[in-house]
């Protein structure tokens, strides 16, 4: 079984991958079953959201998997409240004064691994290992050799690592990972909310905890609150009515009475980046490569930019070029250098700031949210940078 790539991995950031990589031959390896397990209601909500970037969604449209997704269960963002913890300081966002249609767009996990397996379907040269797991691997000269835990193997010119945060292509290729917990556990969960939510995302940062609500479809909202560990099994162990209570004060009931619709899950956060996302006949995407904190929701959406910047080296290589040589590789590296490591530094210092227990700091980080809301040139910036 000889193919061009061979892609580990077939979270969001690989399946995009196996799709954009036109004209070339994939073997998609994949932990999960073929299809998603169907939702035990199709009208619940998952526990597990994306804020998705305009430029992500461009690139899922290019995909021909963004017409796969129920338009009912899109929901646009049109304005972003960021809080301070000082219960005053605030920075607004809005898409109109931007100079864009939506700021983000809110999506399901379910719905969005559906779509992609759905146009995947659709794309030839293409076989699916699933469910399968790839528990070895060597790199030669001419090509590189995978074995399946089920005994099968194959080889590739170029393995693609888009297996996550412990990646397996990562460690096997000998490239080092600097990796850190955060202390925090992102709690999950999704809300009815008495007032109308008004397509407005909000975040507070309350020095240390980071509480944001994200609008979902009709008058519902997606939380995602970064807590201490030991904090996020607290409020894990509430009973519905409680955690309800206790999300709606942490967001000052912006949104009036809260009442849980999906129950909580639990995420460890960690940071994660690595000084090389090549090596010969390997390149590193998504969560393989970089872990952020979820405070900017940007890692799957920095995974889609790996996705589709590599996709664009390999169609575009010269004919009849080795998709697994190093020096073709290089250019993906570079084009993903500077993004990888800005996202990673403003996410990592917008932690650190809110974090720090400092009395000075805590003042100028409020001052600078309200300093930045009153100039919009700066603004229009920072929004037109998250949206890729
Ligand atoms: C609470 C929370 C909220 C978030 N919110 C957002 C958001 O709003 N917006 C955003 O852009 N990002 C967000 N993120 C980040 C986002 O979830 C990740 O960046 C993204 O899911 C990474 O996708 P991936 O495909 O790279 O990795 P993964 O989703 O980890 O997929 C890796 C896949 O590889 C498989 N695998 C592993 N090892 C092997 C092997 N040896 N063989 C075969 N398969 C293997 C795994 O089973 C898995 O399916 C959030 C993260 C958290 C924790």
């Amino acid at each position: 079984m000889d193919f061009d790539v061979a892609v580990i991995g077939s979270g969001l950031v690989g399946a995009s991958f196996a799709r954009a990589a036109r004209g070339l031959s994939v073997a998609l390896v994949g932990a999960e079953p073929h299809a998603a397990p169907p939702a035990a209601r199709p009208d619940a909500f998952d526990a597990r959201i994306y804020a998705i970037s305009p430029g992500s969604a461009a690139f899922l449209r290019d995909l021909k998997v963004w017409p796969l997704l129920p338009r009912e269960r899109l929901t646009p963002v049109h304005a972003m409240r960021i809080y301070g913890d000082d219960g005053r300081s605030l920075l607004e966002f809005d898409a109109y004064r931007t100079g864009v249609a939506e700021l983000a767009w809110i999506v399901e996990d379910r719905l969005l691994h559906e779509a992609l397996w759905r146009a995947l379907e659709a794309r030839d040269h293409l076989e699916h290992f699933a469910p399968a797991e790839c528990e070895a691997l060597e790199v030669s000269e001419r090509a590189a050799s995978l074995r399946l835990r089920d005994g099968r193997s194959l080889n590739a010119r170029l393995v693609v690592g888009a297996d996550g945060a412990h990646s397996f292509v990562r460690r096997a290729a000998g490239i080092a990972a600097r990796e850190a917990a955060y202390g925090q556990t992102a709690v999950v969960a999704n809300f009815a909310c008495e007032r109308p939510h008004g397509n407005v995302a909000y975040q507070w940062f309350g020095g240390g905890p980071v509480l944001a609500l994200l609008p979902l479809p009709g008058n519902h909202v997606s939380m995602v609150w970064s807590r201490s560990d030991a904090d996020a099994a607290r409020l894990l162990g509430l009973d519905p009515a409680a955690l309800s209570r206790e999300v709606a004060e942490a967001s000052r009931h912006a949104l009036g009475a809260l009442s849980l619709v999906t129950p909580p899950r639990g995420f460890a956060l960690r940071r994660l980046d690595t000084p090389r996302l090549v090596a010969p006949r390997i390149a590193l995407i998504g969560d393989a490569a970089h872990v952020v904190h979820p405070l900017a929701g940007q890692g799957a959406n920095l995974g889609f930019q790996d996705a589709r910047e590599l996709a664009d080296v390999l169609v575009r290589r010269e004919p009849g070029r080795d998709p697994g040589d190093l020096r073709l590789l290089r250019r993906y590296a570079r084009a993903r250098a500077e993004p990888v490591l800005a996202m990673g530094a403003t996410v990592h210092g917008l932690y650190r700031l809110f974090d720090s227990r400092s009395e000075l700091l805590a003042r100028s980080r409020n001052a600078g949210l309200n300093l930045t809301n009153r100039l919009p040139l700066l603004k229009t910036m920072l929004a037109r940078q998250a949206i890729g």
